[in-house]
């Protein structure tokens, strides 16, 4: 028996699961118009986890994460400090587009994120990227610490006890930002190197 094989199998059918749950979800009224729920993609033994906002039109029509041109710079980002999205996991705070990409509403984040938070315990993640302000918004509270914009919170590497494991949260900007503001590129590409030196710290 192939035992990474195996010890493989329980994670990928917990996630199977979750997202079986999340296609029929009708918890908050965005299953109205989604073409399709995004559960999220990626490794299960991740050591990164990188968490977005809410799917937009190309990941609602493809049921995949960041397929956009938000997701082509995040594939660029990636490959610049040598990963690539399959070594990662890949989720949102929401699992369903909003119309229109409007923001997330509060709610909808209150019902939506039980979703999330199994997610993380499954793939159990060293570090954890948010990416804009909904994601480090959300974790920032789960874990009692005050969100300011997101301005003031990239740069750095939190220390966060998350379901009782420890991990280093690096909030980011939203590559989408980026693309509305090239100023804010430059931040975005510091904080992969940030998150490299990070990785490559991490004990074996
Ligand atoms: N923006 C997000 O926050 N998530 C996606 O999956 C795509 C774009």
């Amino acid at each position: 028996m192939d035992f990474k094989e195996n010890t493989h199998m329980p994670k990928r059918t917990l996630m199977e699961k979750i997202a079986t749950e999340i296609k029929a979800c009708r918890k908050c009224d965005l299953w109205k118009q989604r073409q399709n729920a995004v559960s999220g993609e990626g490794c299960l033994d991740a050591l990164v986890m990188f968490i977005g906002e809410a799917p937009g039109y190309h990941e609602d029509v493809k049921g995949q994460p960041f397929v956009g041109a938000a997701g082509k710079l995040l594939d660029e980002l990636l490959s610049g400090i040598g990963l690539s999205r399959k070594e990662v996991f890949i989720g949102n705070v929401l699992k369903c587009r909003p119309p229109k990409n409007r923001d997330p509403l509060m709610k909808e984040i209150k019902t939506c994120t039980p979703y999330l938070d199994q997610q993380i315990n499954i793939v159990k993640p060293k570090i954890i990227v948010t990416l804009g302000r909904h994601s480090t918004g959300y974790i920032f509270s789960k874990v009692g610490l005050k969100s300011e914009g997101i301005t003031k919170l990239r740069g750095k590497v939190y220390e966060i006890k998350l379901f009782g494991s420890q991990i280093s949260l690096i909030p980011m900007y939203h590559p989408a930002a980026v693309l509305y503001n090239v100023a804010y590129k430059e931040g975005l590409e510091r904080d992969f190197q940030l998150l490299k030196s990070k990785l490559e710290k991490l004990p074996n």
